[in-house]
């Protein structure tokens, strides 16, 4: 019985375990693109715990540009950032100064299925 109810768990946090899998930067072990994900906001402001619905494919998508960033709108810093994109549940940004991240080599690679 406990087994068994530890599998249903499992299940339901199938949806949950591929966010994590985007997190962890291992978006290609995410099962369906078509997925609706919780991305974190990607703002400057390291403590934003803001959460994101975004296609897994739409991420992918606007990553390609690794200078973009996907926030929660009203959520850039007009000095350094740019919207490029405004939707209703995010925006898209470009961080206006070009010196590389410290974290550059970490971020994802996209994959193009298309
Ligand atoms: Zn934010």
């Amino acid at each position: 019985m406990i087994f068994r109810r530890a599998n249903e768990k499992v299940g339901d946090n199938l949806d949950e375990l591929d966010s994590f899998h985007v997190e962890d930067g291992d978006p290609h072990l995410v099962r369906d693109e078509d997925l609706l994900l919780q991305f974190k906001c990607e703002c400057s402001d390291e403590n934003c715990s803001a959460r994101i619905s975004l296609k897994l494919s739409t991420y992918q998508k606007i990553h390609i540009d690794r200078d973009s960033f996907i926030i929660k709108p009203k959520h850039q810093v007009e000095a350094i950032e740019e919207v490029i994109l405004t939707e209703a549940d995010y925006s898209v940004v470009k961080k206006n100064n070009s010196t590389a991240e410290p974290g550059a080599d970490l971020n994802v690679t996209p994959i193009n299925n298309s």
